[in-house]
């Protein structure tokens, strides 16, 4: 295992812990000069110390008691909120950056590029993937690779084994029975899909604990009711 494989696993073993994402970005600044593109690496540490540091603000600026006539308000706490804001908005602009062709989240993404669908920052927290939507096949396919990089914690399913999805392009109430392998209490027999959200399949469940996992389904399917 490299260094930069073993920085990864402690930020996979400790996800709610900044500590091994900021050696991970001091990693990257250190050795810049090691990766194919040492200022795009320069710019993924910058990208993980701001938004580790602006995801401990729960706060705005709007309830600040100081708050004066003064835009932006000049008190301590405020300045604070606002220097960090700030650097979060400079990462954000180096993670929509191209290098090379390729957009910097994308590149960043490594092996789970191709299955980041839910947008940058709800894909991305404090510098790293939490979340992919993609085939359960893919998932096995390609589970460890994405988690070798990313301490991925979310993952939505688009697809049920076994089960014909309808096509594109009806609305209504959606009913589809589903293999008791992959329902959440291995006993329901079929699940309305309205919300589009169904419950984590307890098969992937037992093997990746620690990651929620639901299947996202599209929500303008045919109407259909295989209990009818
Ligand atoms: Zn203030």
């Amino acid at each position: 295992m490299t260094d930069a494989e073993a920085l990864l696993a402690a930020i996979r073993a400790h996800p709610n812990d900044d500590t091994p994402r900021l050696v991970y970005a001091d990693y990257l600044d250190d050795h810049a000069d090691d990766y194919p593109f040492p200022e795009e690496a320069r710019q993924r540490a910058y990208t993980i110390r701001a938004y580790c540091e602006f995801a401990k603000y729960d706060y705005s600026p709007a309830d600040c008691p100081n708050r004066t006539a003064f835009i932006p308000c000049p008190c301590a706490e405020c300045a604070r909120f606002y220097e960090a804001n700030s650097a979060a908005c400079a990462a954000t602009r180096y993670m929509t950056r191209c290098t090379d062709g390729v957009l910097n989240w994308y590149r960043w993404a490594g092996g789970a590029g191709p299955f980041i669908t839910g947008g940058l920052l709800e894909d991305y927290e404090r510098g790293f993937l939490v979340q992919v939507r993609l085939a359960p096949a893919d998932w096995l396919a390609h589970a460890d690779a994405i988690r070798a990089e990313h301490p991925i914690q979310r993952v939505s399913l688009t697809t049920i084994p076994g089960v014909d999805l309808p096509p594109t392009g009806a609305t209504g109430t959606h009913w589809w029975v589903i293999p008791e392998e992959w329902t959440a209490d291995g006993k329901t027999a079929a699940v309305a899909y309205e919300d589009r959200r169904v419950a984590a399949p307890p098969i992937m469940s037992r093997r990746w604990p620690g990651i929620e996992f639901r299947f996202w389904l599209r929500s303008d399917w045919a109407p259909a009711d295989p209990l009818a």
